[in-house]
């Protein structure tokens, strides 16, 4: 099942939430900065002895003092105009996303919408990728939850999926 929730990603009692990192791994603002804060200072802890992360990448972490028992950091690309191979790298961040939380046996995860606050990735093009690598691993997971932080970005992602019809253009 594929969840579309407008929430703080960081109050929810998943197995997993999917953090939007950076190549250090060692925090940053948004939905990065609120992971690590609502975590305590066991994940920079923790995240120091990984090494950084490649974009596309993604590395996995005890959850700490969030209700979610892992967090999978994942290190989404710039928006670069698109002709720099970003959108190969922003599916890649999904599916090892996805790839990590199977092999931990995880049954739950929320995603954020990576790479579309500080690294401009366009939101609806960027929904588009998600979704579709959300589709293809529907089946392994219990629920799949998009996790946005605006109706705007609700909006976008129940389009994306085909449940809520475009908005007129006229
Ligand atoms: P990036 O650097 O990958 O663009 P950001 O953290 O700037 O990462 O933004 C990624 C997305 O996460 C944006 O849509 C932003 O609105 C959203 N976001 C920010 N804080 C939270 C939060 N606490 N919970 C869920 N989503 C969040």
């Amino acid at each position: 099942m594929i969840q579309i929730r407008e929430a703080d990603i960081t109050t929810l009692s998943v197995d997993a939430i999917v953090n939007a990192a950076n190549e250090t791994l060692l925090g940053g603002g948004g939905v990065d900065g609120a992971i690590h804060r609502a975590a305590g200072p066991e994940l920079l802890d923790h995240c120091r002895g990984l090494g950084g992360c490649r974009t596309g990448s993604a590395r996995i972490t005890p959850g700490f003092a969030l209700p979610a028992r892992f967090v999978i950091h994942t290190v989404g690309p710039v928006w670069k105009g698109g002709q720099s191979g970003e959108a190969e790298r922003l599916r890649s961040c999904y599916l090892e996303s996805f790839r990590l939380a199977e092999e931990s046996r995880i049954k739950s995860i929320a995603f954020p919408a990576i790479s579309t606050g500080v690294y401009g990735y366009p939101s609806i093009e960027a929904a588009s990728i998600a979704t579709q690598t959300m589709l293809e691993n529907e089946s392994d997971f219990d629920v799949i939850i998009a996790c946005c932080f605006s109706a705007a970005d609700v909006t976008v992602y129940e389009t994306a999926l085909g449940r809520k019809p475009p908005a007129p253009s006229n």
